[in-house]
């Protein structure tokens, strides 16, 4: 059997930045026999067919298409960024003897987990030959810079709480002063061209820290970006080896969840509405055919949830709370923050029985406001019924987050029991699983 957790810990060393991540999926589905497609050319599709395509390289939608061929489609979406700090353009800045970098917050990372990490710096950066601009993915691979905080000597409260400015106390310590140009060289180097050819760059700020299994029975672990890369792996694994027979499988991994989702890459964007009709046309469908698929169809929008802090079991509600290793995470809002509702939760309740896995379920203290994720961002565009999942962790969005072992098993199962499942909605909330 696969060791998802170790499997899992070497997909977050191969995926340093959302666009590492969306690449790694790819060479996934490279490796499982998809094709790519490209947003820029006609497609040309046959049953049983299996194809992907990414848009701004850091989001990815696959599909495998029964040898049936146009059904409604059965899908896991999540997203392959999370917070971080993105380096400013020009981002150089000398401070006394010290070359720092200057750089701005991407999505809402807890700050002070930032700090005395040696980190790296991975993105891309587009590179200019003779008339042609070309995209090359970068990483330093190293440790290279470092956010060093204040002695509590000058900082006598910092145990009270602090309050970090962002322009201020998170500027990463690069060098001494006499090493200014020396980013440019090294980024240039490790993307393989020279300095003078960078036109431009979108790079991050990321923690090399690899992953490690704990506990007094190792049944948790813990490594960076586990929100929501432990999604989009759990998604592509059970994906791959799920064959999809009388619906069209999809796996949608979206960039930008943690900045409100509206790039043209986000859940917020036309990306998987386009795709859906380029599907249909590609196969023969006419509109309303392709129309009535979608009404068909099936979402689990995968994104991770919150399990009960063991210092602060108090934040949480009292019946509709989660642990670690207690199954995978159905969400709940009555304000549609997280489109679960009767339907969508009874039918991935289903899912899971038929897998064996259990299910534990999660709302917010009435007096607490939470979070949001892709589901309801994804349905203005392409409304279907759709599920809220994830599974239970610990401090999101910290640099370094902890999940469980046995969690990680438990979606691939499920997510497999979706897609090898055939979910036939014929009428607003009747349905029958196959
Ligand atoms: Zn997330």
């Amino acid at each position: 059997m696969a060791d998802h957790v170790q499997l899992f810990c070497d997909f977050i060393q191969k995926s340093p930045s959302a666009f590492h991540a969306c690449q790694t999926l790819c060479e996934m589905l490279d490796a499982g026999g998809y094709a790519p497609l490209s947003e820029n050319q006609a497609w040309t599709l046959v049953p049983g067919g299996k194809y992907y395509v990414t848009r701004n390289r850091s989001s990815v939608i696959a599909f495998a298409i029964p040898q049936t061929g146009f059904a409604h489609f059965q899908i896991v979406s999540s997203h392959s960024d999370s917070p971080t700090f993105k380096l400013k353009h020009s981002c150089e800045d000398e401070s006394g003897s010290y070359l720092r970098l200057n750089v701005e917050r991407y999505g809402g990372m807890i700050m002070s987990t930032w700090f005395d990490r040696p980190l790296s710096i991975a993105g891309r950066v587009l590179v200019r030959e003779g008339n042609a601009l070309h995209t090359r993915l970068v990483d330093l691979g190293r440790d290279a810079v470092l956010i060093p905080n204040m002695p509590i000597h000058f900082n006598r409260e910092i145990n009270d709480g602090f309050k970090y400015n962002a322009q201020v106390d998170l500027l990463p310590l690069y060098g001494g002063k006499d090493c200014k140009g020396m980013l440019r060289a090294q980024i240039a180097r490790a993307a393989g061209v020279t300095a003078e050819d960078i036109v431009s760059q979108d790079l991050f700020l990321y923690a090399r820290q690899p992953g490690s299994v704990w506990g007094a029975k190792n049944e948790f672990f813990s490594c960076p970006r586990i929100d929501d890369l432990e999604c989009a792996y759990t998604s592509a694994a059970a994906f791959l080896q799920s064959e999809a027979v009388g619906h069209i499988n999809v796996l949608a991994v979206f960039d930008n969840e943690e900045v409100g989702s509206s790039s043209k890459q986000g859940a917020d964007s036309t990306f998987l509405s386009d795709v859906f009709a380029r599907v249909g046309a590609a196969l023969g469908a006419t509109d309303s055919e392709i129309r009535a698929a979608i009404a068909s169809s099936f979402m689990a929008s995968a994104d991770n949830a919150h399990a009960v802090h063991p210092n602060h079991p108090e934040k949480y509600d009292a019946q509709n709370r989660t642990f670690m290793n207690g199954g995978v995470v159905i969400k709940h809002n009555a304000n549609q923050k997280y489109t679960t509702d009767a339907v969508s939760c009874a039918i991935f309740s289903a899912l899971c029985e038929k897998a064996g896995v259990p299910v534990q379920h999660f709302a917010n203290r009435s007096d607490v406001l939470g979070g949001s994720t892709l589901g309801n961002i994804a349905n203005t565009h392409t409304s279907m019924n759709t599920v809220d999942i994830g599974l239970a962790q610990l401090a999101m969005h910290s640099c370094v987050e902890t999940a469980g072992c046995a969690d990680a098993e438990y979606m691939v199962r499920a997510l497999t029991s979706l897609y090898s499942h055939n979910v036939v909605i014929g009428a607003d909330g009747d349905i029958v699983i196959e």
